[in-house]
């Protein structure tokens, strides 16, 4: 099996590479590092399966030789990058698309887009079923990431309905794990660097707004159960355990032992209210459900960060 991943060299893309090398396949990976770094996947560029390349798939995707798999996962993902690099953002969902579509069409290849529970918005039901529209603003600040990845998805229908392309959409929620950025602008690396460093933990708003986490490791096994099945999706791929912001803030602060004060700033614009995964489709289909538990999962991330210090001064 022959894989590209396109963000590679990101968060989840880096993890996706592991796992599929260890799993035996032959990966490409393809960056710009707009947003990821070449850091991520430094521990296997020795190995021989491995490659990564440096190419912004906005420009042309070429590939010599047979590719089985394309996943793209290639785009400015937290709110920080998105709302710094609009126009990226919004060029890498659709034009970075319709190139990593044309790549799987020319060769045959199962496709796989990362779309993302942002395309349910603001949502108006809750838990979110695949078959909600979502409640989106399209002109607010976040529109350039949750439009791109509507448009994405629908290119990605397109593509499988005009062209025959064996494609699928897997809506993945909030995600963490090790190498998440400290400063990207996601709660828990920000709670955790703050907790780690004695700051205040700085919660949105009154913190009552909802979140459903997902631990890395989890994620990765729903997408790659998806990955080797036939389904088209839309998948969710998320933990259904939801819990209030200002709940994640003070698990943070009592697994980090910290003494930061939690304060309360400003909620960005057109922040969701509520998250909550719907899986079922996910459970019976692909038979999947997430295993690490809520504490777990949070103790992870933070070990990583403790072993990085670096990263939270
Ligand atoms: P990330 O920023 O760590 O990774 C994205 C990668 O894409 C980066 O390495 C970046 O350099 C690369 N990239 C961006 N534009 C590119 C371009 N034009 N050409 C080539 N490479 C480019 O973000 P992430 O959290 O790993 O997210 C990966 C994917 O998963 C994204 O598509 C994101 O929308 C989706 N997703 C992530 C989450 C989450 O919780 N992390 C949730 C929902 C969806």
């Amino acid at each position: 099996m022959r894989t590209v991943v396109t963000g590679g060299a990101g968060f989840l893309g880096s993890h996706l590479c592991e796992r599929l090398l260890a799993d035996g396949h032959e990966v490409l990976a393809l960056d710009n590092f707009l947003t990821g770094t070449p850091q991520n996947v430094a521990h296997l560029l020795e190995k021989d399966a491995f490659r990564l390349v440096k190419a912004d798939v906005t420009d042309y995707v070429h590939v010599p030789g047979k590719v089985d798999q394309v996943m793209h996962f290639a785009s400015p993902a937290s709110p920080i990058d998105y709302l710094q690099l609009p126009i990226e953002t919004m060029k890498v969902g659709s034009t970075g698309t319709l190139h990593a579509l044309g790549l799987a069409k020319e060769k045959g290849a199962r496709f796989l887009l990362a779309s993302t529970s942002e395309t349910y918005g603001d949502p108006q039901v809750h838990p979110q079923p695949e078959t909600y529209w979502g409640h989106v603003n399209p002109v607010g600040p976040r529109g350039v990431y949750d439009e791109a990845k509507r448009y994405a998805e629908a290119l990605t229908m397109a593509y499988r309905r005009a062209h025959g392309v064996d494609t699928a959409i897997v809506r993945i929620f909030n995600t963490h794990g090790p190498r998440m950025r400290p400063n990207d602008g996601r709660a828990i690396p920000a709670f955790t660097s703050q907790a780690l460093t004695g700051q205040p933990i700085t919660v949105a708003g009154d913190g009552s707004q909802t979140r459903s986490i997902i631990y890395v490791d989890d994620l990765v096994e729903g997408i790659l159960r998806l990955l080797r099945s036939d389904l088209a999706g839309p998948v969710n791929i998320g933990n259904p355990h939801e819990t209030s912001v200002l709940h994640l803030a003070e698990t943070i602060k009592r697994l980090t032992s910290s003494d930061s004060e939690i304060t309360f700033i400003e909620r960005p614009v057109d922040d969701p209210s509520i998250r909550q995964p719907d899986i079922t489709v996910a459970k019976r289909d692909l038979g999947w459900e997430p295993s690490v538990m809520f504490e777990e999962g949070l103790s992870r991330t933070i070990a990583y960060f403790r072993d990085h210090p670096e990263l939270v001064r």
